[in-house]
């Protein structure tokens, strides 16, 4: 006879697949990682899941589990919602939160990932600049994922001192002697100490920061590329970001 059970979960919907009728499949980030569940009626209006299970939700859901693992809501509650209307660049910054999640944080290191998310999430609805948010979490969904870049030193030759330009292609800070005008960036020396806070910063650290548009867009494009370089995934959200 099958057997199932009851769990209570807490997480971050960072996806929700419409299925048939007003069905729907849900991926969250919860302390313990991703996990998955079926939702029966979530998209029907006057349905008590509908809040709970939207992308952006932070919820306490209470699953059934069945005897061979698979989860299906029974009950969903929304805390807190960070799903964003009224500014195009705030909405655009929290997608690609989500993007970054589930394309390059792979499940292993996925619980390692909740509480830069939430105060990722926490930070931009308090209305510090979006894109710098976005920016350093790309950083951390980079670094946890093992594609970490040496801002301590140059990442060629190892010297710690003049500095001149950082490229993902070499490994990180490339000093003057190393560096390589054909393939290199020149970088002011404002963009040199963003991409150290940004690969060294913790969750406490990054409502202290703001950086312009001039510094980011570059950045972004420039992370993205080394991002498809490493493991084939081509960032959409960021992409639609650099060419609006
Ligand atoms: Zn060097």
């Amino acid at each position: 006879m099958a057997t199932s059970s009851v769990e209570s979960r807490r997480g971050i919907v960072l996806r929700l697949v419409p299925q048939k009728e007003s069905d729907a499949m849900v991926t969250c980030l919860g302390q313990d990682g991703y996990f998955s569940f079926y939702a029966r009626g979530a998209r029907k209006s006057a349905s008590s899941a509908l809040s709970s299970t939207m992308e952006g939700s932070l919820s306490d859901f209470t699953l059934t589990v069945s005897s061979g693992g698979s989860m299906t809501l029974k009950e969903g509650s929304m805390l807190q919602s960070y799903l964003v209307l009224d500014s195009y660049e705030a909405s655009m910054a929290v997608s690609g939160l989500f993007e970054i999640t589930l394309s390059l944080i792979m499940a292993e290191d996925a619980p390692k990932a909740y509480s830069r998310l939430l105060a990722t999430l926490n930070a931009i609805k308090k209305g510090r600049d979006p894109y710098s948010m976005l920016f350093l979490y790309l950083c951390f969904a980079l670094r946890l994922s093992g594609y970490g870049l040496d801002v301590d030193g140059c990442a060629l030759c190892g010297s710690k001192t003049g500095i001149v330009t950082f490229s993902p292609e070499a490994g990180g800070y490339v000093c003057r002697e190393c560096f390589d005008e054909a393939s290199m960036p020149k970088l002011d020396p404002f963009a040199l100490k963003m991409y150290r806070f940004a690969f060294r910063c913790g969750d406490a650290d990054i409502e202290r920061v703001s950086f312009g548009k001039e510094h980011l867009l570059p950045a972004f494009s420039s992370l993205c590329e080394f991002a498809y370089d490493m493991t084939g995934v081509k960032l959409a959200s960021i992409g639609q970001i650099l060419r609006y």
